[in-house]
């Protein structure tokens, strides 16, 4: 009789480890399965961007200590005090490191986050994407500059539309060119005034 109860009490106890562990295994496989190395957005491939590519001393030649720090060493600068949070200036945003247009004014807004946000690249091909696992929290999608892979945030899938996603970008990894006025246009024949590098 006693061994009876034991047998059935083993056996409720198999169960309920059969049960616990295909539980866990189903979930383990359903975060291998949707958090496997699949940015959240696609990367477009193009001819047209032609990689550059400098040693840690050329950069660090040209660019600011936390430009360095953030593009290249992967870096965070800190929120809401940052130059281009709140910015509604109109004009393209160029990559600190190699000047290649990343965002336009026109898609910025103001996230909560205390980083500038847009909803889009400028062009889908001059930014590339890669999965992010140095934060413990969250499997996250990073940005780059396409042509020197300079580091620029993150992009999230809380935004506005019409695309749903919120590029959280690092303000000392982008320069802002702002779009010259027609009185500006007239008078200086619209000339380039790009502004990469140091600030
Ligand atoms: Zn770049």
């Amino acid at each position: 009789m006693d061994n009876n109860r034991l047998r059935s009490a083993a056996i409720l106890v198999l169960g309920l480890l059969i049960v616990v562990g295909g539980c866990f295994g189903g979930f383990l496989l359903y975060n291998r399965l949707t958090s496997e190395d699949v940015p959240l957005v696609q990367e477009v491939d193009s001819d047209e961007i032609i990689p550059i590519v400098k040693t840690d001393a050329e950069w660090k030649a040209i660019l600011t200590p936390e430009q360095y720090y953030v593009t290249r060493e992967h870096g965070t600068e800190r929120p809401h005090i940052n130059q281009y949070n709140k910015t509604m200036t109109k004009g393209v945003y160029r990559c600190a490191c190699c000047e290649l247009p990343l965002f336009d004014s026109e898609h910025k807004f103001i996230s909560k986050s205390g980083w500038p946000s847009f909803y889009q690249p400028i062009d889908k091909k001059n930014v590339g994407f890669k999965t992010d696992r140095s934060w413990s929290q969250e499997v996250r999608t990073e940005v780059h500059c396409k042509r020197c892979k300079g580091h620029l945030g993150h992009v999230f899938d809380d935004g506005p539309d019409p695309t749903g996603l919120r590029y959280c970008i690092n303000s000392v990894s982008i320069n802002l060119v702002p779009a010259l006025q027609k009185s500006d246009a007239a008078n200086s024949g619209a000339g380039n005034s790009s502004s990469g590098g140091k600030k």
